[in-house]
């Protein structure tokens, strides 16, 4: 504890935004970083070592696809060995029995395991990769082989949402502990994408009901996450628990970010792990004290009693809807900008689907890139 700031609980480490997958929700930057300009493993370990020192308690090791570095097992065993719980958050498709021995052996703790679908073909395609789907139901039955505890991460659409029943019973079928069912939230390539992804209202009622019935009958065999997405939402969620509250994100370049997307914020300078420590970054940097607490908040928030609940929402969403970060999310329905995500919503959920943009090197399209539109008054 410094102050009144508590000491961060998580640590998402970005080890590369490498990844065979496409997918058209990825929550990478547009601009992705290549090979050359990331961490290596010395640097990896000595953050670990601050984070530990700092009082990180887990890293979450994710990517693009984390299985791409060839050092993951080392990282690992650094972790176990500073005291970090160490999480794999992987596509599964780089994932085999050897390389799973090698990280088990190294103490990784968990697995969290995504699917794009519940059925090959649409899963494949959402992924931009033939034979995926059938290679992650193989990889999640080596997991739960090896010992390790299983979350599935199941990311839902308009276009995948019908199998929600069928993606409850293919986590239970691979034995997982944890289903985390994420609606697609609009940033980075998911913005890009929105019209391809948000739900109709009648899809998501349907959705929220099913995992309703789905977490009575499953008590005490599948616990089930839900994450609605805010464009449907009366309410903003905390994002990242608030702004420098609790966990604290690393790009594969060695930035520190208090959310994976914050890099889409114009105006700051996020500190690098390569000059500054990470000590220093969380306690003393302008980018993790410019949105903390609440002095920053605009009304409605400053005076509101949720204040210190939902922290205001989402910054990069305020920033991508509106232009300025500082304002109150619209996913609130007491923001002044409520009704430029109405129309928003209402505009995509009407229209047809049309094509992906998937993930690439080079960014998406401009036309691609979704609306920022002007906020009120
Ligand atoms: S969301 Fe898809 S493309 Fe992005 S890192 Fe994960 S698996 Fe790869
Ligand atoms: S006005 Fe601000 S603090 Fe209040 S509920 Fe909305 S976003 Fe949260």
């Amino acid at each position: 504890m410094s102050g009144d700031i508590s000491p961060p609980l998580a640590l998402l480490a970005e080890l590369t935004h490498r990844c065979p997958l496409r997918c058209p929700y990825c929550s990478n930057p547009l601009e992705l970083e290549r090979a050359g300009a990331e961490l290596d493993q010395a640097s990896w370990q000595r953050v670990l070592s601050e984070a530990a020192a700092l009082g990180v308690l887990q890293v979450h090791f994710s990517g693009g696809e984390p299985l791409v570095r060839r050092d993951l097992a080392s990282l690992v065993r650094h972790a176990g060995s500073v005291g970090l719980y160490s999480n794999l958050i992987t596509s599964g498709v780089l994932l085999d029995r050897a390389r799973l021995a090698e990280l088990v052996e190294a103490g990784l703790e968990h697995v969290q395991l995504s699917f794009q679908d519940a059925e090959s073909a649409g899963a494949d395609r959402v992924a931009g990769l033939a034979g995926a789907h059938d290679k992650k139901l193989s990889v999640a039955a080596l997991v739960r082989e090896a010992g390790l505890p299983l979350t599935v991460n199941a990311v839902m659409h308009r276009q995948n949402l019908e199998r929600l029943p069928e993606m409850i019973d293919l986590a239970l079928r691979l034995g997982a502990g944890r289903l985390e069912v994420a609606h697609v939230q609009y940033y980075g390539w998911a913005l890009a994408n929105r019209r391809a992804l948000l739900p109709t209202e009648a899809q998501l009622e349907r959705a929220t009901a099913i995992v309703a019935e789905a977490r009575l009958r499953l008590k005490g065999v599948l616990t089930i996450d839900y994450v609605v997405p805010d464009y449907y939402a009366r309410r903003p969620k905390a994002c990242m628990g608030g702004w420098g509250r609790q966990f604290l994100n690393i790009s594969p370049a060695g930035k520190v970010l208090p959310c994976h997307a914050a890099e889409s914020l114009p105006g700051f300078e996020f500190p690098s792990v390569r000059s500054t420590s990470l000590a220093e970054i969380w306690y003393r940097s302008d980018a993790f004290s410019r949105f903390r607490g609440t002095d920053w908040m605009p009304e409605p928030c400053h005076s509101c009693d949720k204040r210190e609940i939902d922290w205001g929402g989402c910054r990069c969403q305020a920033f991508a809807l509106t232009g300025d970060a500082a304002r109150t999310d619209p996913a609130c329905a007491l923001a002044p900008d409520r009704a430029l995500l109405d129309r928003l919503r209402e505009a995509d959920a009407a229209a047809p689907a049309g094509d992906f943009v998937y993930r690439q090197i080079g960014g998406a399209p401009a036309a691609a890139s979704g609306p920022i539109l002007a906020p009120s008054p």
